[in-house]
């Protein structure tokens, strides 16, 4: 059933972090550290379940965390006094499951990569146990009675994931006698057990103090996702309606859609759906709905809104540019943005709107219509 298990060891106070909530809980622009493993980990298909070691005190912060991930998947494990006895504990939890492999991270080390953990995965066909190390570049020096010694040996940082077959692992547990190993690979690293160390990756730094918090924000991969929207609507000079552009009511000629044919609102929209990869606004809101026959485009924009959350990403930024020749845009470009800011809950600094005319070339530079045009950038973090 459970081939392969991966361990999370999130049960640490983190003395040396000073502050009241361990560094595994805190948020590091969108998700926490464990939350950074997990969406990594919970899409990687070698994997067949999770298991999470934890401390009681904070347990409430765990579970909560949790509501945003597959339950069935997830086994939670109380962790114990120490790493190593935390770790024997989560490896008793599943032994009925009879899993061959099993991957072991700590829980603050929120730069985990699937590729990693698949290579590793791998290895452990041919090894029994593997773990990533960083070759050290910088002079390490030991303060010895005062004086300074030189290291001339080649010394190199282990990190986690490290990977394991089960039952080995399982049974240096059981056999070592003290309950003080820093990690696992430490454990079975003995001329009885086959082991490979692989170049471990430098981003996937351990936060043990503060400062890492910063550094692992920069580290971490910004995905942003870019979109563009344009539409264009004639003017219809004989109905009495009033010109709607994002949302505010303008005294000018208004123009002529299925719905209230507010050009700008449907721009916004469509950079949205294009940013997000689900097409466009004609393929959602069908203009033969006679659902959507004079329709307040605010529908719309809520609409895409609510694909935004869904989505789990954010808005960056909005630009919107008009191109017409009437009405003057900049006079109530001000409302405009206090419209989309309020819609699209973010702020009237994310949004810039300005306007051009045609040069009284073509359809537009006649005063026939209004086109919009909008780019939109969105924030996957
Ligand atoms: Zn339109």
């Amino acid at each position: 059933m459970k081939k392969n298990t991966f361990i999370i060891l999130a049960a640490g106070l983190g003395k040396r972090f000073s502050n009241k909530l361990p560094k595994q809980y805190i948020k590091i622009g969108k998700f926490n550290s464990i939350e950074y493993i997990l969406n990594e980990v919970t899409a990687n298909k070698n994997i067949n379940s999770i298991v999470i070691v934890y401390n009681k005190r904070y347990i409430e912060n765990l579970k909560k965390l949790l509501l945003n991930y597959k339950k069935s998947k997830i086994k939670l494990v109380e962790g114990g006094k120490s790493r190593q006895v935390s770790s024997f504990k989560a490896l008793k939890a599943i032994y009925k499951y009879n899993p061959k492999k099993i991957i072991i991270h700590d829980s603050c080390r929120p730069y985990i990569k699937n590729i990693e953990i698949n290579k590793i995965l791998l290895l452990l066909n041919k090894f029994d146990g593997c773990a990533p190390t960083i070759k050290n570049v910088d002079l390490v020096r030991i303060k010895l009675n005062n004086r300074l010694y030189e290291s001339n040996s080649d010394i190199f940082l282990t990190q986690t994931p490290q990977g394991f077959k089960y039952k080995k692992l399982f049974f240096a547990h059981k056999n070592y006698k003290f309950t003080d190993s820093k990690d696992d690979i430490e454990l079975i690293n003995n001329d009885k057990h086959k082991i490979k160390f692989i170049e471990g990756n430098k981003k996937n730094i351990k936060i043990t103090y503060k400062k890492d918090i910063n550094f692992f924000d920069i580290l971490k991969n910004k995905k942003i996702q870019f979109g563009i929207g344009y539409d264009i609507h004639p003017f219809n000079f004989i109905s009495k309606k009033k010109l709607i552009l994002c949302g505010v009511k303008i005294n000018h000629y208004s123009l002529e859609g299925h719905s209230d044919a507010d050009v700008g609102y449907h721009a916004v929209c469509d950079s949205i759906f294009g940013a997000l990869g689900i097409g466009d606004i004609g393929m959602i809101f069908k203009n033969s709905n006679p659902k959507w026959k004079n329709a307040n485009s605010e529908i719309f924009l809520k609409f895409a809104k609510c694909k935004i959350d869904e989505f789990k990403t954010s808005i960056i930024n909005i630009d919107i540019n008009f191109i017409c020749e009437k009405p003057n845009i900049s006079k109530y470009s001000n409302k405009m943005k206090l419209n989309i800011a309020r819609v699209l809950k973010i702020k009237t600094s994310q949004i810039n709107i300005k306007a051009t005319t045609n040069e009284k070339i073509g359809f537009i530079g006649q005063g026939k219509g209004i086109a919009a045009e909008s780019i939109i950038s969105l924030n996957y973090d």
